[in-house]
């Protein structure tokens, strides 16, 4: 199959725009009034915008059922549970019909101006254009420099090439959706598997803006813990380095010993010692604990993954009843 989309000019594309939702009623009719705006632009194409609404406690609900009365265009997805912006992904790519689907954040910041330069891209024979933050208005400076070690720390520990300053905003081609839906690990790091699936790469730049209203669900522990997320399922160097580790002081404790033998062969034994002797317990002791907390980690991942549940559970899609297949494991 040739790459470029273009030559085929009797078909009809159609695009899906998945948002993921979670308490977004202020944000979700000014998201649809400008996103509208532009896909009405873009006579050439069918448009689908799948939100799926994840447990939202707020009327997030009934707006999405408005909308989808209002314009057919409109679909929405209701889980039965808060399950998290990154199962709620999945979830919409399991039930998106597009050629390709565009992920977008329901506060704006991700600008829907942005859907015809990404389409271009397609149209030229990318798989997965991404879309790269050039600014970040809004966040403070903690939240960038946080943001940036932790991308260099994770590249630094995974071979797949992550890439930095790109968030969920992107177009995926069908064939990379049917390449997510394939990984069903219910711990989900997106950005990774992203990365991972391969396809031509496309990153183009733009400005992120501030939320247009509401909250931000991240706090600085649920951050904490997608990062974590991050390295843990991409890379085993944590376990990689409590073996160096454990080597090393290995070695250490043989060379300690034979300074020890050496010593008493010579000298005789003594008493003291012991403040070396509770340092090095000490040390030894928390190097372990350390290191059984990070064997732990992995543990408890393949203890969860190994209990093979759906990934989520669907209450209705556009109203109506659904059996639930889809968010089975493979
Ligand atoms: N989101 C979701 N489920 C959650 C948390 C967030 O679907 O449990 C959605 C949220 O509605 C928004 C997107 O994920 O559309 C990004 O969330 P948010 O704006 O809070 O994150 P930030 O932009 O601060 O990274
Ligand atoms: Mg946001």
């Amino acid at each position: 199959m040739e790459q470029s989309r273009e030559d085929t000019e009797e078909q009809r594309y159609t695009i899906s725009i998945l948002v993921p939702c979670y308490n977004e009623e202020s944000a979700l009719n000014l998201f649809y009034e400008r996103t509208a705006a532009v896909i009405d632009s873009l006579q050439e194409y069918d448009f689908e915008i799948l939100f799926v609404n994840d447990g939202s406690q707020d009327n997030t609900l009934s707006i999405m059922q408005e909308l989808h009365q209002r314009d057919k265009r409109v679909s929405y997805l209701n889980l039965s549970r808060n399950f998290g912006k990154e199962i709620a992904m999945i979830a919409g790519i399991d039930y998106l019909r597009g050629d390709a689907a565009i992920i977008m954040d329901a506060d704006l910041q991700d600008p829907p101006e942005l859907i015809p330069k990404m389409i271009y891209w397609w149209q030229q024979g990318y798989d997965d254009v991404s879309a790269k933050r050039s600014s970040r208005a809004g966040e403070t400076f903690f939240k960038k420099w946080t943001s940036h070690t932790f991308y260099r720390i994770l590249q630094h520990l995974t071979d797949i090439p992550i890439q930095p300053d790109v968030g969920d905003f992107r177009l995926l081609d069908r064939q990379c959706l049917d390449a997510v839906r394939r990984m069903r690990e219910s711990q989900r790091y997106n950005k990774g598997i992203f990365s991972w699936i391969g396809f031509r790469k496309k990153e183009i730049l733009f400005a992120r803006q501030p939320r247009v209203s509401g909250r931000s669900k991240w706090n600085y522990w649920k951050l904490l813990n997608l990062a974590i997320e991050g390295i843990m399922s991409f890379s085993i160097a944590p376990l990689r380095m409590a073996s160096f580790m454990g080597c090393l002081l290995a070695l250490l404790s043989i060379l300690y010993m034979a300074y020890i033998v050496i010593r008493t062969l010579m000298y005789g034994g003594d008493v003291p010692g012991y403040p070396s002797l509770i340092s090095i317990i000490l040390f030894i002791g928390g190097v372990q604990l350390l290191f059984l907390g990070i064997i732990g980690e992995y543990l408890g991942r393949v203890f969860n993954e190994s209990k093979f549940r759906p990934l989520y559970f669907v209450k209705d899609y556009n109203g109506h009843f659904v059996n639930n297949q889809k968010g089975r494991r493979s």
